[in-house]
């Protein structure tokens, strides 16, 4: 049987900043984001310098409020408190994880949910969970506009998505279902795990362990969406291998449609974090 189609989530992050930066050059505004970076985590440095960079590309304008390790949780509520109330400001993002002295619940918490362009807030978890417009996470938003992209609709799908975080599971979960879909959601605790992937049309791995998802637990034709970002420790070479929480080399020769990892799901995070932060500055400014 043929390999699976390879779903390029970087083309279509590109096509989606193509599309907005024509969007915002329509506006007569300019909509901004902050992102709050609380401490020298390097991993979280990086995210933080290509969210601003894209920003910047895609015509917003970018406040980057970096604070040391050591500052105080009342600081940061008062810069969250700051930048509500800052005009200039239509989304705030704060990037996880918080040192452990910081609360991140109440710092969430703080976030006005008009510009919680994360969707973590509790407000747009509820509004999503009722149908109601919502600010919905940015990797979940992005697998549904690959499926919806690949597939047009996914009415009367089976999927089961791997993984009940509230930043990825849960609401893919909830994107799923108001597309139609009939959803599972397993866990660590769900048994016979690969007797449940095998059922799905649209399998939705997010987990964080490499490589778990083997080729025997796809049903023939089935599109797979790989969450998973897990660093493999360096071979013989000194090479340390970026794979998912999917076994790609025997998925793609099962499945019918696959997202590489990298260059699937990862780049369209921070698309879909522009576009919320678009829909933020056109709801807050009734665009
Ligand atoms: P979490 O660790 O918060 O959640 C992992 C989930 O997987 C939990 O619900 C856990 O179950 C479940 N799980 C763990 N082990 C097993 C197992 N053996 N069998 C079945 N289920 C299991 O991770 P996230 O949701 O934040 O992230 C998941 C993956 O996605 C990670 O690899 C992360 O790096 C990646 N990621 C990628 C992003 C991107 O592309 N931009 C953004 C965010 C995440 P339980 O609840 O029972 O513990």
């Amino acid at each position: 049987r043929p390999q699976a189609t390879r779903i390029d989530g970087k083309a279509f992050a590109e096509k989606l900043r193509a599309r907005l930066a024509a969007e915002i050059a329509t506006l007569g505004f300019q909509p901004g984001l902050a992102v709050v970076l609380v401490g020298e985590d390097p991993a979280s440095q990086v995210y933080v310098r290509n969210k601003a960079t894209q920003t910047v590309e895609v015509g917003m304008r970018s406040f980057e409020h970096k604070l040391p390790a050591s500052v105080s949780e009342a600081e940061v509520l008062a810069l969250v408190t700051r930048l509500n109330a800052d005009p200039a400001v239509d989304g705030i993002l704060v990037q996880l994880p918080l040192p452990p002295h910081i609360d991140a619940d109440k710092v969430l918490l703080t976030i006005d949910p008009a510009k919680d362009v994360d969707g973590f807030h509790p407000v747009n978890a509820g509004r999503l969970a009722t149908g109601a417009q919502a600010l919905v996470p940015c990797t979940p938003l992005g697998c549904l506009m690959l499926l919806q992209d690949f597939h047009g609709s996914l009415a009367g799908m089976e999927a089961v998505i791997v993984g009940r975080s509230n930043i990825v599971g849960k609401p893919m979960a909830q994107l799923l279902l108001k597309a139609d879909c009939t959803v599972t959601i397993a866990h660590s605790r769900s048994r016979d795990l690969p007797a449940l992937c095998r059922r799905a049309d649209i399998l939705v791995a997010a987990v964080g362990r490499p490589e778990m998802v083997r080729g025997d637990w796809i049903k023939p034709g089935a599109t797979v969406i790989d969450v998973g970002i897990n660093r493999l420790p360096p071979d013989e070479h000194g090479k340390s291998r970026l794979v998912g929480d999917v076994h790609y080399g025997e998925a793609v020769q099962v499945a019918g449609a696959i997202t590489p990892v990298p260059g699937g799901v990862g780049p369209m995070t921070i698309a879909c974090l522009l576009h919320n932060t678009v829909t933020a500055a056109k709801a807050r400014r009734g665009v």
